[in-house]
């Protein structure tokens, strides 16, 4: 038997999932982070080889291949050797909103880019420190860990490279970037689930692992999430109902749209369901969400009262949920203000015209990503905490005009096992 091994760096911890040739999960190990080692790069090897050592050896022994995620835009520094010369910087460290200038100097209009956190704003930030002088590469988080199991430096793959600025259509660096000439090295870009290199060696010894195991490109936590709700046909998308609402949209067709912070990642081939042409992941998030469900209700009163709610009935109330004024998609209008009026006195009603009038934003949400030009929907699944309230499901459903599912798996630890192993399969 051969199993994969899919280790997800999230924003709580470390989690591993081993899955089978089926696809079945055989075993999950789990590694939490706190607040303040959450950036600690000795943490993250702990992290990581301590997820190894938990795995059952039976699993250890039969690992055909190993795949990492990490959190889209958390990046380092190495030297020649991968020692991390500064701490890293994680996915939401704004400080690169002081290279923004610079940065719209240099970047197309409207880039994905253009933002604080991302990938290449924190490059430009830290090539001004003086430990940029040691530094040699440039590295994303699952990059690095990888570089850990393979040994080889400057690696990435193209869903961890987009907001360093990687052309994803003609899959290369942009020349406005060459141009930087940046004194390091910008890592070479891979497809997501290539294999890379076989285990080190001395690693394969001491762990029990094959000395053929291998070692592919990683991932993003959330397009690892995507991969494991078991979309993978055009049309199809993922619903994530976490703290704020974030759709993704599979389609034949790239969008972007600055104006509403939309933008398509490329879907690896390995995933396509056997279509021929190039896919993208159309994405769009706003503001509204769980996060404002939890300011009014606790989770056991979201439950409870949502029992009592008959989704198949619209509510009349008309809300723009939010925790305080502006959103970008599907509204984009920093000023908009929440709605929350009226609020009747029955808290089943008002949690009914909550939940009705985020489907609604959901609703528009799709509706503009595939007036934008993206595929038209045909089925979503569900995401996050909200995936589990059975009458929010129906009210969706009956907003969105599509069925509406539970992913097949929420671990975007599996989704990475997956890519691990149709990476492999693909170049037997
Ligand atoms: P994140 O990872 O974005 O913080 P989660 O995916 O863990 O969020 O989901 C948490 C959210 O799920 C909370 O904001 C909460 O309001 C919402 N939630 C939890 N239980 C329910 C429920 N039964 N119905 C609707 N929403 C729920």
């Amino acid at each position: 038997m051969n199993f994969y091994l899919g280790i997800d760096f999230g924003t709580s911890g470390a989690r591993s999932i081993v899955i089978d040739e089926q696809a079945n999960i055989q075993a999950e190990v789990r590694y939490p982070f706190t607040m303040s080692n959450v950036s600690d790069v000795t943490i993250w090897q702990t992290a990581l080889f301590s997820c190894l050592t938990e795995l059952p050896r039976e699993f250890r022994r039969e690992m055909k291949a190993i795949a990492i995620n990490g959190t889209s835009s958390t990046v380092l520094l190495c030297d020649s050797a991968g020692i991390p010369v500064d701490t890293p910087m994680l996915y939401n460290d704004a400080r690169g909103a002081v290279v923004m200038e610079q940065l719209r100097s240099i970047a197309p209009p409207h880039h994905t880019v253009l933002s604080a956190t991302s990938s290449l704003a924190k490059l430009l930030w830290l090539s001004q420190l003086p430990s940029f002088a040691s530094a040699k590469y440039f590295l994303h988080q699952a990059d690095w860990l990888a570089f850990l199991l393979h040994g080889q430096l400057g690696i990435s793959d193209y869903h961890n490279a987009l907001k360093l600025g990687y052309d994803l259509l003609e899959l290369k660096y942009p020349e406005w970037l060459e141009k930087l000439q940046l004194k390091i090295h910008l890592p070479k870009v891979v497809n997501p689930g290539t294999p890379i290199a076989e285990l080190r060696r001395d690693i394969a010894v001491e762990y029990d692992f094959p000395s053929n195991c291998l070692v592919c490109a990683g991932t993003t936590d959330s397009i690892a999430a995507f991969i494991a709700s078991g979309a993978q046909m055009p049309g199809e998308a993922v619903t994530s109902l976490g703290s704020t609402l974030v759709l993704k949209l599979l389609s034949r067709t790239r969008v972007e749209d600055a104006r509403y912070g939309i933008y398509s990642h490329r879907f690896p081939p390995l995933f396509n369901g056997g279509i021929q042409s190039v896919m993208w992941l159309v994405g769009g998030a706003s503001n509204t969400g769980g996060a404002v469900l939890r300011h009014f209700f606790t989770d056991a009163e979201l439950e409870n009262l949502s029992r009592e709610i008959d989704g198949s009935i619209a509510s009349q109330l008309d809300y723009y949920p939010l925790l305080k004024a502006g959103d970008r998609f599907p509204i984009n209008d920093p000023n908009l203000p929440p709605r929350l009026e009226p609020r009747p006195d029955r808290p089943e009603e008002f949690l009914h015209g909550l939940l009705e009038s985020i489907a609604r934003i959901e609703a528009r949400g799709y509706f503009l990503l595939q007036e934008l030009g993206a595929e038209r929907l045909t089925r979503v699944y569900t995401a996050g905490g909200g995936a589990v309230n059975p009458t929010w499901t129906h009210i969706r459903q009956r907003c969105l005009q599509v069925p509406v599912l539970r992913s097949v798996h929420k671990e975007a630890a599996y989704g990475t096992a997956l890519l691990a192993m149709r990476g492999t399969e693909s170049n037997i």
